[in-house]
């Protein structure tokens, strides 16, 4: 007997378009500039060789580090698979499928919609207006039944900040409703910047972080929640039992020391140097548009023929990524800094390409 196992599947993970991750984009080149990754890599040793025990639920000397790396107590802090574990884990703990709903603001992070619809959460898209910023009356008229709403700060894909006063405007108008979720994937790179300071005086925020990018740890699969210990707490009801394996607390217990986040500071800035030239170089290219200005370590660049600049990068193993479906994002491509190295290799193809 045959029969249809999609027919199964829930039906919105029937009609639901997967987040196009670079990996399963896939590509073939050395310079590869559409993940975000660090583009250098720090070694790092296996110091625990035993793995026949489970791992700690919340390995301490790691967490430790992390509160002392952002000045909050280890109660306020919850270690996860990367921040997209996290993304997906407070809405799995906050929000009523089909009844309460989040909101995010297009262009930004994919993942936050892609995790409302596998969990089945319906969503407001409120897209950002002028430069990048957020929508404030029409997010104030949204906001019956939303329980979440996901900033990204900076934001990727714009790479701009928000406005420190409409998030202080946004976090009045939740506040005893919803809670506001601030995505700091980032904020390493635009480290004054960061809104840890407002956890203090503000019970319904979060933000989430990762060793993904300024820590060049993408490989690792280790982010952070931090909030309010009530929070915290309730999120460890829903997390798995044992979500970071004794490699990953390991080696990221490492990363945290005080003299390998000196260096990741450093590598921070030297970063944002190849940064500043290459928004430099990009704007004396003829096939560019507009090179947005960026607080991260991935510049969006809008182009004359993006398509072209694309594919033909794409076949020298350029390897870049493509907004031009985002929302307002057309012609537009995604740059992350490499190293000075394969920066200069960007500007070079597309001098070549300026040429034609
Ligand atoms: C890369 C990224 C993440 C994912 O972080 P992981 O810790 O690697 O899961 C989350 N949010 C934003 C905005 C990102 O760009």
């Amino acid at each position: 007997m045959s029969f249809n196992i999609e027919e199964l599947a829930r039906k919105n993970i029937r009609t639901l378009v997967p987040y196009e991750s670079a990996r399963r984009l896939g590509g073939n080149g050395n310079v590869w500039l559409n993940a975000n990754e660090f583009p250098v890599s720090t070694p790092f040793y296996l110091s625990q060789q035993q793995m026949n025990r489970y791992p700690e639920f919340q390995p301490k000397l790691m967490v430790e580090r992390y509160a002392n790396y952002t000045n909050l107590n280890t109660n306020q802090i919850l270690a996860s698979r990367g921040a997209d574990e996290a993304i997906e884990l407070i809405m799995k703990t906050f929000c009523e499928p089909t009844k309460d709903m989040i909101l995010f603001c297009p262009p930004t992070y994919g993942m936050y919609k892609v995790s409302a619809e596998i969990i089945g959460i319906k969503y407001h898209a409120i897209p950002t207006v002028g430069n990048w910023q957020l929508n404030l009356p029409v997010i104030a008229e949204n906001l019956d039944n939303v329980k979440l709403i996901y900033i990204c700060n900076p934001n990727n894909p714009t790479g701009n900040l928000f406005n420190v006063n409409d998030i202080y405007h946004l976090l009045e108008i939740t506040a005893g409703k919803a809670l506001l979720v601030v995505d700091e994937a980032y904020i390493e790179f635009c480290m004054e910047s960061t809104l840890v300071k407002l956890l203090k005086d503000h019970m319904h925020l979060i933000i989430l972080r990762t060793l993904s990018k300024a820590f060049a740890l993408a490989g690792l699969r280790c982010g952070f929640v931090l909030a309010n210990t009530q929070i915290i707490d309730l999120l460890m009801k829903v997390i798995t039992p044992y979500p970071l394996s004794i490699p990953v607390s390991d080696i990221a217990t490492q990363a945290l020391s005080k003299k390998n986040i000196i260096l990741m500071h450093n590598n921070v800035k030297k970063l944002n140097i190849n940064r500043k030239w290459l928004i430099e170089q990009l704007n004396m290219c003829s096939c560019v548009e507009k090179v947005f200005s960026s607080e991260s370590n991935y510049v969006l660049v809008r182009f004359k023929n993006s398509m072209k600049v694309f594919k033909r990068l794409w076949n020298q193993g350029i390897i870049l990524r493509d907004q031009d479906k985002n929302i307002g994002l057309s012609q537009c491509l995604r740059i992350s800094i490499g190293t000075r190295k394969e920066c200069e290799h960007v500007i070079t193809a597309l001098k070549n390409l300026s040429l034609e």
